[in-house]
């Protein structure tokens, strides 16, 4: 068993929540409404995973599993300019875009055979300069909220989404790889389906991912980040900023 590795979110205080940073061999998973920045934390991370360590990276590569088609590879060169505005470096966006493969996933069966997938790729790079490091969910839940309504279908669910976690979990271990998923959950109360504050999944995502950390909109660009239950670090709260160049204190 490999080390734990320690992926830099860029944000001091989110770090020091985390006991350093995010975990490697282990399932964050990021939850809060539609425009908390749980799209945006998501690619800030695929953008420092590629960092060496001394800049808080894991020297690795990104799979992104990207369900909703959210995501922007001109996100993430204003990323790249804000670390060569932050380290005084000419970075290439290029090179970290190549660094990132990003598949679709057309619905919930899909989206469980791209983990097979990425632990093939995995598996051809390991032995390469920047071996998959990170896999990302954005969104872990969607199509199966969407695909699964109604309470009869409701058991069928929870018992697909707890393979895809273990599926996900084994990929983080095999490849000491940190895996980050996000789940959406609503604001206000919705009389149709139940307990809003809940994130779908609920209980099976709750256990299964080693870290939860529940996001909210604060004043302006800055977002709230706490930590919810982890098994060996205190609960706590950070602020962060999503800014153009990317996440900030
Ligand atoms: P959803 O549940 O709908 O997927 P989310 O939690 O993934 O929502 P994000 O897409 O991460 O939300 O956050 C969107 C917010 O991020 C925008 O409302 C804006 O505040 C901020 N944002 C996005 N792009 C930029 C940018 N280029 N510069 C600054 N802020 C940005
Ligand atoms: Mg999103």
């Amino acid at each position: 068993r490999k080390l734990v590795g320690k992926l830099s979110t860029g944000c001091i205080e989110f770090n020091e929540m985390m006991g350093g940073g995010i975990d490697t061999q282990a399932i964050t998973e990021l939850y809060g409404e539609f425009g908390s920045g749980k799209t945006q934390v998501a690619h800030q991370l695929a953008v420092n995973v590629q960092l060496p360590p001394e800049q808080g990276g894991l020297d690795g590569s990104v799979i992104i599993i990207d369900t909703e088609n959210t995501f922007r590879p001109e996100r993430i060169k204003q990323m790249v300019d804000g670390l060569s505005e932050k380290y005084g470096v000419e970075y290439d966006h290029e090179e970290f875009l190549k660094n990132i493969r990003v598949a679709r996933a057309f619905n919930s069966n899909h989206q469980i055979l791209l983990v097979d997938s990425a632990l093939e790729l995995a598996n051809e790079l390991k032995n390469s300069e920047k071996p998959v490091r990170l896999l990302i969910v954005d969104s872990l839940t969607a199509h199966f909220r969407a695909e699964y309504i109604g309470r009869g279908t409701l058991a069928d669910r929870q018992q697909k989404l707890n393979k895809h976690l273990h599926g996900l979990q084994r990929f983080g271990d095999l490849n000491n790889a940190s895996v980050i998923v996000t789940n959406q959950v609503m604001s206000k109360p919705d009389a149709f389906f139940g307990d809003p504050t809940k994130p779908i999944g609920g209980h099976i995502v709750g256990h299964t991912a080693t870290f939860r950390l529940y996001l909210r909109k604060s004043k302006g660009d800055k977002r709230i980040v706490r930590l919810v239950d982890s098994p060996n670090l205190p609960d706590g709260e950070a602020i962060i900023s999503v800014t153009t160049p990317g996440l900030r204190d």
